[in-house]
């Protein structure tokens, strides 16, 4: 969340587009929110985050394992507890949050399947707060 070090702006991109040309039109890095969100969606006052797995922490990820520094862990715990409250001030506020993990889309199909059902999610949803991938972690 935000421009902190290790944001993958590849995937974060990846989304963008992916949106784009599904017909959604949005605003990045809106500073006025909670969070700077990668995506704002303001037709649907939905904003999205898309989250590396590494420096925000995914619990019980593949691609996350605890570094042993504890420079590094502090760093990490302290990024989880930002996007924490940040999701929880956005909540407040009456927005609709969406996390997207790295994990999500690491694939190709991945790609394909997780903007069909993001899309879905931002038209029909009815979750404050949506979280992918929504299954269980696979390891
Ligand atoms: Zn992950």
């Amino acid at each position: 969340m935000g421009n902190i070090h290790g944001k993958d702006t590849r995937i974060e991109n990846l989304v963008r587009k992916g949106l784009f040309s599904l017909g959604f039109r949005y605003r990045k890095n809106d500073k006025r929110y909670p969070g700077t969100p990668d995506i704002f969606l303001p037709n649907y006052k939905t904003v999205i985050f898309v989250n590396g797995c590494f420096w925000h922490g995914h619990e019980g990820c593949h691609l996350f394992h605890l570094p042993d520094k504890e420079y590094w862990k502090d760093k990490i715990a302290e990024n989880r507890r930002r996007d924490e409250r940040n999701v929880s001030k956005l909540l407040d506020q009456g927005f609709r949050v969406i996390i997207i993990w790295e994990c999500a889309i690491r694939k190709k199909d991945d790609y394909v399947s997780l903007m069909l059902s993001l899309a879905d999610e931002i038209r029909k949803g009815k979750n404050k707060l949506v979280v992918f991938p929504d299954d269980e972690l696979k390891i």
